[in-house]
């Protein structure tokens, strides 16, 4: 059996007051959420620490949105996975399309990301996707396999078999456009066999998350499809009412 995860990338929104109410607000529905479904929040960095605190340790893991591609050192302005590990938090968010097309994140950078993070026990929810004119041109196959193969088919199976998979056409982020649940199925699908010729049976247990222009009226149609796994979760985890409604969906 899979992890049914959701997780909500809160991006560059909210301050320190409204990330503690929205943490809070997640909490206070928790009862709701049933038990076999994970749900992670990724704030922007400043709220990590007191988010850690209100969520304690308990039921809701906490990922970043990214992290340096170095160890330490003279690279002001970036944040090591060493700290993130030290707020404490669990997950990183790597190779979001906006972190690929505003600052130029390569398949280079991301695999050296990855294995950063790794080493310093994060688990990476690995985002990919194609654009609009990849998909209208039928490269998406090719556009994702791509990304997979530079990146996580160079991992060794034992770290591989840690990471979280995002699929995320860019053309349904933050736009109200999302894939049909056949195109996800179809790719989620895709993508777990491509993985598989690598990682063989290890790919059947890899969580395969969904995003873009996910909420609470199409949760429960993608999520029912056979690998998708759940959701990253963009505008619609910003209400605390509407990332629990989605953490609801699963059949
Ligand atoms: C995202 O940016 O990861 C995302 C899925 O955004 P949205 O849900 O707003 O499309």
């Amino acid at each position: 059996m899979r992890q049914k995860i959701v997780a909500g990338n809160w991006k560059m929104n909210t301050s320190i007051a409204q990330g503690k109410e929205l943490v809070h607000g997640i909490l206070d529905r928790m009862a709701e959420v049933p038990q076999d479904v994970k749900l992670i929040v990724a704030p922007p960095f400043t709220h990590l620490y007191p988010a850690a605190a209100a969520l304690e340790g308990g039921a809701v893991g906490l990922a970043a949105q990214n992290c340096a591609n170095h160890e330490s050192g003279a690279y002001t302005g970036e944040v090591s996975a060493a700290m993130i590990e030290s707020v404490p938090c669990q997950y990183v968010i790597l190779g979001h399309s906006e972190r690929r097309e505003y600052y130029g994140e390569t398949d280079e950078t991301l695999l050296s990301k990855i294995k950063l993070a790794l080493s310093h026990h994060l688990i990476p929810i690995f985002c990919i996707g194609e654009v609009l004119e990849e998909r209208e041109s039928n490269m998406h196959f090719q556009v994702v396999s791509s990304q997979l193969r530079e990146v996580l088919c160079n991992l060794s199976p034992d770290d591989f078999a840690k990471v979280i998979v995002a699929y995320e056409p860019v053309w349904a982020i933050g736009t109200g456009k999302t894939a049909t649940s056949e195109q996800a199925q179809e790719m989620h699908a895709f993508i777990r066999s491509f993985l598989a010729e690598t990682f063989r049976e290890l790919a059947e247990n890899t969580p395969i998350l969904y995003g873009g222009s996910c909420k609470p009226s199409n949760a429960a149609e993608l999520f029912a499809q056979p690998d998708v796994d759940g959701g990253l979760i963009g505008g619609a985890s910003l209400k605390a009412e509407d990332f629990i409604a989605i953490a609801k969906a699963f059949i």
